[in-house]
């Protein structure tokens, strides 16, 4: 899977449990919040590379607060 992780800040508590699954994707920032560990990243849209994807998908139903999401990008067809 090729993908974007979203962070919906209006929703997370900074309680950092999506840190903890994704220590390769994500620090804390000086509040708590998760942050992109690339510093190319958008901060609220995180690159998922191939061995995070599990790991991404368990942040996202395990996150308390509901703001993780996927984005899943498609391979395009080439027309
Ligand atoms: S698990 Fe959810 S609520 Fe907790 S820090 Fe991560 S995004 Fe925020």
């Amino acid at each position: 899977m090729s993908g974007t992780l979203h962070i919906d800040w209006t929703r997370c508590d900074g309680r950092g449990l999506c840190t903890e699954l994704l220590p390769k994707l994500l620090a804390r920032d000086d509040w708590g919040y998760p942050v992109p560990r690339s510093s190319s990243a958008n901060r609220s849209d995180v690159p998922i590379g191939p061995d995070s994807a599990e790991a991404a998908k368990e942040a996202v139903q395990l996150c308390p607060k509901l703001a993780l999401s996927i984005a899943v990008r498609r391979p395009s067809s080439g027309r």
